[in-house]
């Protein structure tokens, strides 16, 4: 496109809230062939909530929502969000704990603040995934966990050293605009894919619900480029849209990064076309004007 075209589109982008942030992505989001989309955020509200809470045998509500509070509440996680809320409602009281740290695309952990005195080394209380749990050696018999995630919901295990105390399960709606967009898009002919952190029956329920062609669940930050990587290829045009701080590595893997306008600082400066209006509609919009800078549609 010549340089003028270039400057009439990004204006025009502009103006409807379609944020190109170089040439390349004005001139090549048309010929997306295939659309790798974030779970949480994009497809989903990313706001999730409580559904249940789950103590295992000789656990009472309070002591699991109590462990899981003071784990969550200064994490700007979704899920911690939703479980410290709830737990506030619940009106119970944080466990007191210190050294709380984030395992991003697992869960957190942190030491009880009183255990000081050089105890046992299972003084630990995590909260994440079951897969984060298991890795740690918190295991129970997975039934709890397996009949929560079969429901279509995100599920996180609470455990104090190595004995796992219970589940708490969270879902989150998919978005009023989702359906309609992600068939505009199948009209066009893209390949749609869904890439998410959580497990895969969450997200076949989600993918079946949209009509995507394709899950990659389960998979964890740091691999989320290398599976952006595996789908590149000659006649391929990978488009990555994605919100989190997770998602980073795998706009800037992608052909085509876009980043929803809600989502995180670093997203927003990794990825080449920004929606603004934070709708996957937005991506439609993008395309045509794409194709029109090119001249190929009047
Ligand atoms: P996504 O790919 O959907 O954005 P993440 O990579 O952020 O998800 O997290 C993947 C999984 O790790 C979550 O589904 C959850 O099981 C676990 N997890 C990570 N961080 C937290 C947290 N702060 N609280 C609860 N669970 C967490
Ligand atoms: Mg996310």
């Amino acid at each position: 496109a010549t340089p003028t075209a270039i400057m009439v589109g990004t204006g025009l982008g502009a103006r409807a809230g379609l944020l190109f942030r170089n040439a390349e992505a004005l001139e090549r989001a048309h010929t997306i062939t295939t659309l790798i989309m974030d779970k949480t955020g994009t497809l989903t509200e990313g706001r999730p909530g409580v559904t249940d809470i789950v103590p295992n045998d000789g656990i009472s509500a309070d002591r699991l929502l109590s462990a899981a509070c003071g784990l969550e509440r200064d994490s700007e996680h979704p899920l911690a969000r939703a479980i410290a809320a709830h737990a506030a409602d619940a009106g119970v009281t944080a466990v007191a704990l210190r050294d709380v740290r984030a395992v991003p695309g697992r869960g957190v952990q942190g030491l009880r603040a009183d255990d000081g005195h050089g105890g046992a080394a299972d003084g630990m209380l995590r909260l994440g995934s079951p897969r984060f749990l298991a890795e740690n050696g918190c295991i129970d018999d997975g039934a709890v966990a397996e009949r929560l995630e079969q429901q279509g919901k995100t599920v996180v295990g609470v455990a104090d050293g190595t004995r796992v105390l219970g589940y708490i399960a969270l879902a989150d709606r998919i978005r009023p605009d989702a359906a309609a967009s992600v068939a505009a898009l199948r009209a066009r002919g893209l390949q749609l894919v869904m890439l998410t952190g959580d497990n895969a029956r969450i997200a076949s329920v989600v993918a079946q619900a949209l009509g995507l062609d394709d899950i990659i669940a389960g998979v964890l930050p740091e691999d989320k480029a290398h599976e952006i990587e595996k789908r590149r290829g000659p006649g391929r045009v990978v488009g990555m849209v994605g919100d989190g701080i997770n998602d980073a590595p795998a706009l800037a893997a992608a052909d085509i990064g876009i980043a929803m306008g809600s989502g995180s600082d670093i997203a927003l400066d990794t990825a080449d076309v920004v929606l603004m209006r934070s709708e996957l509609g937005g991506l439609i919009d993008a395309m045509d004007l794409s194709r029109a800078t090119l001249g190929k549609v009047r």
